[in-house]
């Protein structure tokens, strides 16, 4: 994917401009722009994005179609459907339908998203637009775009190691990257994380930054992470593996995925790297 005239969308969850979330956005700014893309930033603190999904996010003059029991994905599903949703959603999805690449930049959270961000997926991602029984994972909607998680951690790496207090980081990504990226069809790419950079030297931090830059010189060549594909699943059958799949890696060291390890050991570092 070369990047001239490809759009991409940057979601950042930072609260301070002197951050260095903020300095990974602005570099990702700078690159992607140098490249010939046309980079959105959706600066989610700044705008003041609502985290929460309510009844509110429907424009509706009647109220929502079951106020007594009102279920977020059905009613915002025919509120997308006709284009009721309030305006901070669709001004969202209009990006994010734009968008070639989407970045997420944000410090982690309690080993996953600040709440602002984890609202973003809640709200923009709704059934229908970004989901549906039909499409999803391999055959999901979004499978043309390419989707990355940047953010830093407070912890050092090797508490994130297999071995480290905190387990495994490969493990720590699976819910966020397979349950909600690959859910929606994205081509997830490895993800870039900046270890503790507040506890390390200033060069430590200024060369995170230029390794950055490096890298997202060098991203159109990059390969997307690999996931079991959709038809290795049985449908009737609860969305297992089909027993063929199964046999066919029995006799390997490794489960297929992290979700999905079959009695086998996790496979070590899918979801940091491609294959090669
Ligand atoms: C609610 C909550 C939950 C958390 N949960 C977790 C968790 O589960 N796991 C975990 O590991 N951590 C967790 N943390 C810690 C959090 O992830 C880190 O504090 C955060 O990732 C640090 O990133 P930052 O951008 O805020 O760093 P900052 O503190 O903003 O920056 C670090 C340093 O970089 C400097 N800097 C800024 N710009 C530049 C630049 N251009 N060049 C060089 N240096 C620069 C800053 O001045 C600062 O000295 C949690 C924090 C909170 C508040």
């Amino acid at each position: 994917m070369a990047l001239v005239g490809k759009q991409a969308l940057l979601v950042y969850a930072h609260q301070s401009p002197g951050s260095f979330n903020a300095a990974a956005k602005d570099v990702a700014v700078d690159v992607l722009t140098a490249q010939g893309c046309t980079v959105t930033v959706s600066d989610l603190y700044a705008m003041k994005f609502k985290a929460a999904a309510t009844a509110e996010d429907i424009i509706s003059e009647g109220g929502v179609k079951r106020a007594e029991n009102f279920s977020y994905a059905e009613e915002t599903k025919v509120a997308w459907e006709e284009g009721k949703l309030s305006a901070d959603i669709t001004a969202e999805q209009h990006k994010l339908s734009a968008a070639d690449l989407i970045i997420f930049q944000f410090p982690m959270y309690w080993f996953s998203l600040p709440a602002i961000l984890k609202g973003w997926i809640d709200r923009v991602l709704v059934l229908g637009y970004a989901y549906s029984k039909e499409k999803r994972y391999s055959q999901g909607i979004f499978k043309e775009k390419k989707a990355m998680l940047s953010f830093t951690t407070g912890s050092q790496e090797s508490m994130f190691s297999a071995h480290g207090i905190n387990g495994d980081m490969n493990v720590t990504l699976w819910p966020i990257q397979n349950g909600i990226l690959h859910y929606c069809g994205f081509q997830v790419l490895a993800p870039q994380i900046f270890w503790a950079p507040a506890h390390v030297p200033q060069e430590d931090r200024a060369a995170m930054l230029q390794a950055w830059r490096g890298r997202l010189e060098g991203l159109p060549g990059e390969a997307p992470l690999s996931f079991t594909p959709m038809d290795c699943f049985d449908g009737e059958n609860g969305f297992q593996l089909k027993p063929e799949v199964q046999e066919k890696h029995a006799g390997e060291k490794f489960g297929l995925t992290v979700g999905t390890h079959m009695g086998l050991a996790v496979p070590p570092d899918n979801q940091m790297r491609a294959a090669i």
